[in-house]
């Protein structure tokens, strides 16, 4: 089996507006991409004006996060099933469970999720991140839930930046941030991260605005930033691959 990059988020267009990019690029070399969302995001906008009643944006959403993976070239989808905005709350030991068997089961070299505060201070990914670092180490440790397969330690956490990734990349030197061990040139991809992007249509005011209609959208949608969690010890900051130093 080829390498394995793990996404793990909160809600449908996470995955888009944070890893769009390396999706396509590292789906576009051979690696498999693998995406757990834990929401179907019924508590987020339906558009304006609306393009589907409060009953219908589960489901709605679910379809635009397909559409937006299959444009990413992520392979697998895992929908956790939780409720927006209920996350935080959800029952530690049945993530774990989840989270685990996901990962003992496509083993990740890499797994990025939201950093601690959540990117934005979000509650569902705060949780997120809490819930996928217990995992990543859980997962590693054949004492956790046995029944799940063998223990796999992936070689790399990353997190997706702790400030909105729109303003961080207009930081004139961006390498000079903290937090900012890994900037990858995703310039390649930024139409297919555009269209993906489209696919969340209900989103379309928050690609619009974060995105789309900016007047610098090609250096928004070129580049993307993470910070390591955990992982070797950087050659260098800031690196221009996931997988760099992993053999
Ligand atoms: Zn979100």
């Amino acid at each position: 089996m080829g390498r394995t990059l793990l996404l793990i988020f909160a809600h449908p267009d996470d995955e888009t507006f944070l890893t769009g990019g390396v999706a396509c690029r590292y789906s576009s070399d051979g690696t498999r991409v693998v995406l757990a969302t834990a929401t179907r995001g019924e508590s987020g906008k339906a558009g304006d004006p609306p393009l589907c009643s409060p009953a219908e944006l589960p489901a709605v959403r679910e379809a635009e996060l397909r559409r937006a993976a299959a444009i990413l070239g992520i392979a697998q989808i895992h929908l956790l099933g939780y409720r927006d905005r209920e996350l935080a709350t959800a029952p530690p030991d049945r993530v774990r469970e989840q989270l685990v068997t996901i990962i003992r089961d496509c083993r990740p070299a890499v797994v990025v999720s939201f950093d601690p505060h959540g990117g934005n201070l979000h509650p569902d990914h705060v949780a997120i991140s809490r819930f996928a670092s217990d995992a990543v180490v859980a997962a590693a440790d054949a004492r956790y839930l046995p029944a799940t397969g063998p223990a796999h330690a992936a070689g790399r956490l990353v997190w997706t930046p702790g400030r909105h990734p729109w303003q961080l990349v207009r930081e004139p030197d961006i390498a000079a941030c903290p937090g900012v061990d890994f900037v990858i040139d995703v310039g390649a991809w930024r139409e297919r991260k555009a269209a993906a992007l489209g696919a969340h249509a209900t989103q379309h005011k928050s690609v619009e605005r974060n995105f789309v209609s900016q007047p610098d959208r090609d250096r928004l949608l070129g580049i993307e930033v993470f910070r390591q969690a955990f992982g070797p010890v950087l050659a260098r900051r800031p690196l221009d691959d996931l997988f760099d130093g992993l053999g």
